[in-house]
């Protein structure tokens, strides 16, 4: 039997959860991610339900004079978990996306950890943000647009490749990067 591509390209079984497909698709950032390596999704590939709704979060923040970010935990498929950065409404500083979803999310979980946990950010995160990441202990990271300027996981800080961060979650970078970029683009611009 001729072995075909596919072969390597097989479903997972619950490939009718609308974050399964992504899994397959989404590339994990390479171990030189922090030398500026880019990870690269296929243009077409569908979205996840959860990088959908981030992004919808991202929008409403906008709406509000906020920076555009949103962001989305999820356990087993399902949302537990959103946030999009409420720093001028709550007079809070660090009330960015992440950590806004990450409380609700460890709040309705009744648990200061969210282990086995996705979390959909639409921005990369900083590196406040990626310390909360790993003070969750979230399984998988996801987000959309790098940010030379404020990011922490590939820029900057590099928080996950620090000796004394005590948890790295599996990095998925490039996820939805034109729609959230766009949104800060167009955020921004019409600031000036
Ligand atoms: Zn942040």
């Amino acid at each position: 039997m001729m072995p075909g591509p596919s072969q390597d390209n097989r479903r997972e079984s619950g490939a009718d959860s609308p974050i399964g497909p992504v899994r397959q698709a989404a590339r994990s950032l390479p171990t030189q991610y922090c030398e500026g390596k880019k990870p690269d999704m296929p243009p077409s590939f569908p979205l996840p339900a959860a990088m959908v709704r981030a992004l919808e979060l991202a929008r409403g923040a906008a709406e509000a004079g906020e920076v555009p970010v949103g962001a989305v935990v999820t356990r087993d498929g399902i949302v537990i978990g959103e946030g999009e950065n409420r720093n001028r409404r709550d007079n809070d500083p660090t009330a960015h996306a992440e950590i806004v979803a990450i409380r609700a999310a460890a709040s309705r979980s009744g648990d200061f950890r969210l282990s086995g946990c996705d979390l959909y950010v639409t921005l990369e995160p900083c590196a406040m943000c990626a310390g909360a990441i790993a003070h969750a202990r979230i399984g998988r990271l996801y987000y959309g647009a790098p940010d030379p300027k404020g990011g922490g996981v590939e820029h900057g800080a590099r928080v996950f490749s620090q000796p004394q961060c005590h948890h790295r979650p599996e990095l998925y970078g490039g996820l939805g990067e034109a729609e959230g970029a766009a949104l800060l683009t167009g955020f921004f611009s019409a600031r000036r």
